[in-house]
């Protein structure tokens, strides 16, 4: 792998995994350890997530139990029918929490029509009890944070994390404390602010809060930043999202998905689910594409798959889609990976297209997106314009958050068609009929 300068290598706060104590039997169900991405280095289950030997991403490694599509489908309508394949104890449901996921799969018929997909479906994740898809990560996060003893249930956010954490912390009663760039949407300040007693606004964008947050997490004992030094626990609960479009779709694997593009976590932990699905033979092995939405005001990642280069040059992000405004993708090089080898692409498109895209998604679909969802629909349909995506395969788009908390971006665009008089000879007059 390529040389990329990332949070992590620049950060001198890095724990040094020492071996984790304390740990009760079971708490991380089937996980068995945790596992360099880059080198393989292994290191005990713990409160780390960089390697002590290449400072590369942990990943959770598992000794995954036999388990049939029958026993993950007489579990609960939420993450917790895949609880086996996460790094949680086997009693998870006991414990608040949000119960967030198993979302609906609705087929777009037209959607499909107007863009000329025969076969679409939206998985649509912004019912999730914060609406958007974080409350899955941070329900796993919350999970291992309450299993390491931590005091304090933390992020660095660019909106839809903080509210997840905010909310989730409320319920299991724990002391949340929440960090977001000073320049946030106001409805996602506020749907922090309800739950918590500690949003902190910084001065600066997300990739500021969250080289914050690293020197924060490195000095104060018992923080559990959930995308820090819980980041290897809370990435796994990305892979329900792929669980579930497989297991919606009647065990099988879709031909083509397109996903949001913010840290790239979510990206290689739906494609990693496919994979687990397939070992544990609970679908069957086919080739699938993976492709990722970025907007233009933030591309790193399209930047470097359009000029087939390995290496991610970090950007400062200018774009309405805030919630996909990382400049320094964590893991955008694993994305171009995903993407080039499954034979997808990364696109991005302009803030005006990701406007488009949510009106295009409300006006066909019923569906009212954010402006990450606006983004990965005028994607797609970037991608069916340039011939970049079959339209004759089966194609799943991931909708990841709710337009409610991004009314301003389309505010300007739609809103009353006519202001009449209370009579109808002024409705008629209006020419609406
Ligand atoms: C965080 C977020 C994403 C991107 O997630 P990554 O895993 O960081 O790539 C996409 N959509 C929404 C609405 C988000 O809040
Ligand atoms: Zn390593």
């Amino acid at each position: 792998m390529s040389a990329v300068i990332t949070e992590q290598s620049q950060s001198d706060t890095t724990p040094v995994p020492e071996g984790a104590t304390g740990i009760r039997e079971g708490a991380f169900g089937h996980a068995t350890g945790l596992s360099c991405r880059e080198c393989g280095h292994g290191v005990e289950l713990g409160p780390f997530y960089a390697c002590p030997e290449c400072f590369g991403p942990l990943e959770i490694a598992y000794d995954f139990p036999a388990i049939t599509r029958e026993e993950i489908e007489a579990g609960p309508a939420n993450i917790w029918r895949y609880k086996a394949l996460l790094p949680v104890p086997t009693d998870i449901e006991q414990s608040p929490n949000m119960e967030p996921g198993f979302t609906r799969l609705l087929k777009a018929h037209n959607l499909g029509r107007e863009l000329g997909i025969d076969n679409l479906w939206v998985k649509d994740d912004s019912t999730n009890p914060t609406n958007s898809f974080k409350d899955r990560v941070v329900a796993c996060a919350l999970s291992a944070a309450t299993e390491f003893g931590s005091k304090v249930f933390a992020c660095p956010s660019t909106g839809n994390l903080a509210n997840a954490v905010a909310a989730a912390g409320a319920r299991a009663g724990i002391k949340t404390v929440v960090f977001i760039p000073s320049n946030l949407e106001t409805p996602k300040q506020v749907n922090s602010a309800v739950f918590t007693e500690s949003l902190v606004a910084v001065n600066g964008n997300y990739d500021d809060v969250n080289k914050l947050a690293s020197e924060i997490a490195g000095e104060e004992e018992g923080w559990a930043f959930v995308n820090v030094n819980v980041r290897p626990y809370y990435a796994e609960g990305s892979k329900t999202l792929g669980y579930e479009i497989a297991e919606q779709l009647g065990w099988r694997l879709p031909d083509q998905v397109v996903i949001p593009v913010a840290s790239g976590s979510q990206l290689t932990k739906v494609h990693k689910a496919f994979q687990e699905l397939v070992k544990l033979g609970l679908v069957e092995d086919k080739p699938y594409k993976v492709f990722g939405a970025q907007a233009g005001g933030c591309s790193p990642v399209s930047a470097a798959y359009k000029a087939g280069v390995d290496a991610i040059r970090p950007v400062k992000p200018d774009t309405i889609a805030k919630s996909l405004a990382i400049g320094n993708p964590a893991d955008g090089i694993y994305v171009l990976d995903i993407c080039r080898e499954t034979g997808g692409a990364v696109e991005d498109i302009t803030d005006d297209e990701v406007r488009e895209g949510i009106v295009l998604l409300a006006r066909t679909e019923g569906i009212f997106t954010e402006t990450a969802g606006g983004t990965t629909v005028g994607v797609l349909k970037k991608l069916v314009e340039t011939g970049q995506l079959d339209t004759t395969l089966e194609t799943v788009v991931i909708n990841t958050g709710h337009g409610l908390k991004t009314l301003d971006a389309v505010s300007g665009i739609v809103g009353p068609t006519a202001t009449i008089e209370p009579s109808y000879a002024a409705f008629v007059a209006a020419g609406i009929a």
